[in-house]
């Protein structure tokens, strides 16, 4: 890693942007910095049902509003053309075919599939179908686009936080979803092809991607990547239940701790101590912890807000 570096920060505009959300992007944006790399903003807008009117605004609004710069921004809704012609590209190459299973298995095209949320497919479709518009003929409406995983696909990585990673995809997941629909894309289709195109040398996020990571790696390789991304996943912000940070467990997005006057140098100095970058209670801004951040501080275990109630007594 050097000054080649080019990361990401990829949020959905599913919600407003809260601690969980932002101690992950912390991590990415000081990767990036500390290593006088570039940061691309990606707005992963493709989710549509979950997406909420007005979120991807209020994102860039709360991350400025916190210290967060990019060199690039872009969204993904205006990218389709990008994805439907990797989708030809693969169906062309035998790697993608039509598939006319049940509106489940189409469904997780769609969402980034957080841990423990991956479905099996069998490969039920392989073979069958020569067109698109084959399929869509046998199934009355719109059929999606799996991707063909090859018999034998184990995946490793190292990856930069988590350490050995690896997965038997055509055990475990299977032909897995690249689109709803002919024109569209979902997550893992949009992520593979935008971080090949835009040269993004490491992806930063969150540990419940770790599950995902394999199947992207699939789909780089068979878009015919040059070189290997690199990986770096780090343990999620979570709550009392041990589950990932949510609305159930309180008010803890950036907006609302801003509305009640908290500054964003106490946000950021709340998670930075949690990663080991700063003393709790300490209040610092984003780019004076570039020259003290470090991967190896940040605890294994996920960051439990025991009370975010307390959260907000403490910053208030
Ligand atoms: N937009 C995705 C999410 O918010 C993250 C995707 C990624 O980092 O690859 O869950």
């Amino acid at each position: 890693m050097s000054a080649g570096y080019i990361g990401r920060l990829a949020p959905s505009p599913t919600g407003a942007l809260h601690l969980g959300n932002v101690r992950t992007f912390m991590v990415a944006w000081l990767r990036a910095r500390s290593l006088g790399g570039r940061v691309i903003l990606r707005i992963e807008d493709l989710d549509h049902p979950r997406d909420k009117p007005g979120a991807a605004a209020q994102a860039v609004e709360d991350l400025r509003w916190l210290g967060f710069d990019w060199d690039e921004e872009c969204v993904q809704s205006g990218r389709l053309d990008l994805y439907r012609d990797a989708v030809r590209r693969l169906h062309e190459a035998g790697l993608a075919y039509p598939c006319v299973c049940s509106r489940r298995d189409v469904e997780s095209a769609q969402s980034a599939p957080h841990a423990g949320e991956q479905l099996f497919y069998p490969g039920t479709c392989r073979g069958r179908f020569r067109t698109w518009t084959e399929a869509q003929a046998a199934k009355g409406s719109a059929p999606c686009w799996r991707f063909r995983v090859g018999d034998d696909a184990v995946v490793a990585f190292e990856d930069a936080f988590a350490g050995h990673y690896e997965a038997d995809v055509a055990r475990t997941l299977g032909d897995f979803p690249l689109a709803r629909d002919e024109g569209g894309a979902g997550y893992t289709l949009a992520v593979v092809v935008d971080d090949l195109e835009m040269g993004v040398t490491e992806v930063v996020r969150g540990d419940d991607l770790l599950v995902a990571t394999p199947a992207q790696i699939l789909v780089a390789r068979a878009l015919g990547a040059k070189r290997e991304l690199g990986y770096c996943h780090v343990p999620l912000v979570v709550g009392p239940d041990g589950l990932r940070l949510a609305k159930r467990h309180g008010d803890t997005r950036v907006a609302a701790y801003r509305g009640r006057g908290v500054s964003a140098r106490r946000i950021v100095g709340f998670l930075a101590a949690s990663c080991g970058w700063c003393e709790q209670g300490e209040e610092v801004s984003l780019a004076d912890l570039v020259p003290r951040f470090a991967l190896a501080t940040i605890p294994r275990r996920p960051f439990a807000v025991a009370e975010p109630g307390a959260v907000t007594r403490i910053m208030v």
